[in-house]
């Protein structure tokens, strides 16, 4: 059998429990508590006071009003009325016992009684609660004289109470934390995701991506715009082959080297050559890289890539205008060269005709009047020499005598001009492949060899437009030939020229082309000749060949043909 005492205490806590359930907030978990022991004990009034050690605080009041309800407040000091709980309080704090005053205690092992033999008027509970290493909290029950005995049982049915609300409160706290952290991360999370998408957009409007290669496992980690850029679906991490991989076959050997160099050095490196990407379109890309290393991930590098090809492209136009104006121009030279020759050579050759048919009229009288004809026929010489004069002059000019000779980087010679029509050679589909090799530099004017070296792969890409079905090459090289000369070699596997000899391309005005000149192999012999070289045309295979010699800078013997 329960004793009706006991039984109401345990329904105050069985309801203590079911409110200490619904109670969502800390301080409304804290006031059920509060009332509860106010309940259970039948107490006049309950105090939690919290301590440092040093001060009280009265984190929660409840005590009977005088209309017989219960008065919860919240929070306040210890008033100068209760200084005399304050030495019942230290020594709770301290002992960490229940301290039970003004009724006779039950069990002496379980609290202590009347510290520093002090008397209060009602009896009085102090019951040690919880300890967080900072701050001990002590529930203090004051009774009056209705009050029933303050027992050890009543001690432990508030320490239950009060073991329940700290689950609450700590199950609460954690809610609180957990949604705080929550926001906080979806906040972190909605931060990072508008920071990716400017940075996308960014990279999207520079044509930019940035990527990060993991050495070890021989990978990269990219954005999307470098995906976009190499045209390939975007990954998480992807082998590098797979980006190798689509650099122009005629790029892969230098950039490998250059890579493989750089990294060996742990050094940063800048690179600019074509991709194929799609369906065979041809970009520029520039790369740069930074090697960085990582505790975890190791040798690293990080770095961007940059789309080009617009700016190569408008390059290429511009080079492309460029030599179009030059072609006008030579156009223009020759046009007026012609009308100058027709101006120089129409008045001779008209004397000529007129003074040959006046030589025929004398000689055809009969008599023949011998001395009247002689005097015509010398005027035919007198003119037909005047005739051979204004070629010689001609020929003068197109020879370029009088040009300033300086040593000549003949190789960079090559590349300058190479990449000046690197892009025409591109839209027409022909792989360039240069081997510049000439040991020394050679003697002449820059400028006239260029033109030399124009003209002759100009020629070639010409020859290489109706190959169709095969890759069309066009290959220039140097190197040194006899020690006294550098001889540079243009090479394609175009449409040859077929029936004719090489020897009849030089003749002035020989063109198989609808809208040919016809002088410009002319003209390149001549300029090459000028300085002290001989130009040949070849066929090798199914390749056509054209060779020219210059003399090296030291040099001083002659050239008069090429072994092949
Ligand atoms: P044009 O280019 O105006 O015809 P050129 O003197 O430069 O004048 O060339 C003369 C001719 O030589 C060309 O019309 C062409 O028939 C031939 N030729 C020149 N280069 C080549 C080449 N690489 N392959 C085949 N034929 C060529």
């Amino acid at each position: 059998m329960i004793a009706d005492g006991h039984r109401a205490r345990l329904l105050a806590m069985v309801r203590a429990s079911q409110q200490l359930s619904r109670n969502s907030d800390e301080k409304e978990v804290i006031a059920t508590f509060v009332r509860c022991a106010l309940s259970i004990a039948a107490a006049h009034c309950v105090r939690l006071v919290s301590t440092d050690g040093e001060c009280f605080l009265v984190e929660c009041e409840a005590r009977w009003s005088p209309d017989d309800e219960i008065v919860v407040s919240h929070r306040r000091p210890l008033a100068e009325s209760e200084d005399s709980f304050k030495t019942i309080l230290q020594t709770v704090s301290l002992t960490d016992m229940p301290v039970l005053l003004g009724t006779p205690f039950i069990d002496q092992t379980e609290v202590q009684a009347s510290p520093r033999a002090y008397v209060p008027e009602r009896p009085l509970l102090c019951v040690p609660l919880f300890d967080d290493g900072r701050r001990r909290e002590i529930l203090f029950l004051e009774g009056n004289r209705h009050t029933p005995q303050f027992d050890t049982s009543l001690i432990a049915c508030l320490q239950i109470i009060s073991a329940q609300t700290i689950m609450k409160l700590e199950n609460l706290r954690f809610r609180t934390r957990d949604a705080v952290e929550s926001s906080m991360i979806e906040e972190v999370k909605f931060a990072m995701r508008a920071h990716e998408k400017e940075l996308a957009h960014t990279q999207r409007m520079s044509q930019t991506g940035s990527w990060r290669w993991y050495a070890g496992a021989d990978t990269v980690e990219a954005s999307p715009e470098f995906f976009r850029i190499y045209e390939i679906p975007s990954e998480q991490r992807v082998p590098s082959k797979k980006f190798i991989d689509l650099t122009h076959p005629d790029d892969s050997a230098p950039v490998r080297v250059a890579l493989h160099k750089a990294i060996a050095a742990h050094r940063v490196f800048k690179l600019e050559f074509r991709i194929t990407v799609g369906f065979g379109e041809i970009k520029y890309v520039q790369i740069e890289g930074h090697p960085q290393v990582d505790d975890i991930e190791g040798a690293q590098y990080v770095g961007v890539v940059v789309d080009v090809t617009e700016r190569r492209n408008a390059e290429s136009a511009l080079q492309a205008a460029r030599a179009e104006l030059a072609r006008a121009h030579r156009l223009s030279t020759m046009g007026e060269m012609a009308a100058s020759i027709v101006h120089e050579i129409y008045q001779p050759l008209t004397g000529i005709i007129t003074n040959a048919e006046t030589c025929l009229r004398w000689l055809s009288k009969s008599p023949a009047e011998i001395g009247r004809a002689s005097d015509s026929a010398r005027r035919v010489a007198r003119d037909a020499r005047r005739a051979a004069e204004v070629f010689r002059g001609l020929r003068a000019v197109a020879s370029n005598s009088g040009i300033v000779k300086v040593p000549v980087d003949l190789d960079d010679a090559i590349r300058e001009v190479a990449f000046l029509l690197q892009g025409e050679l591109d839209r027409a589909n022909i792989r360039l492949r240069l081997q510049p090799d000439a040991p020394r530099p050679v003697l002449g004017d820059r400028t006239q060899i260029q033109q030399v070296l124009e003209n002759l792969i100009r020629n070639s890409m010409d020859a290489l437009q109706p190959v169709v079905g095969t890759q069309r090459f066009l290959t220039v090289s140097s190197a040194s030939y006899d020690d006294a000369f550098a001889v540079v070699t243009v090479q394609d596997n175009g449409c040859g020229f077929g029936e004719h000899s090489p020897e009849e391309l030089f003749e002035a005005l020989f063109t198989t082309k609808p809208n040919g000149m016809g002088m410009g192999l002319k003209v390149c012999r001549s300029i090459v000749e000028a300085h002290g070289g001989v130009l040949q045309a070849n066929r090798n295979d199914d390749d056509t060949v054209f060779q020219f010699t210059l003399p090296f800078i030291d040099s001083t013997s002659g050239a008069d043909g090429i072994r092949s």
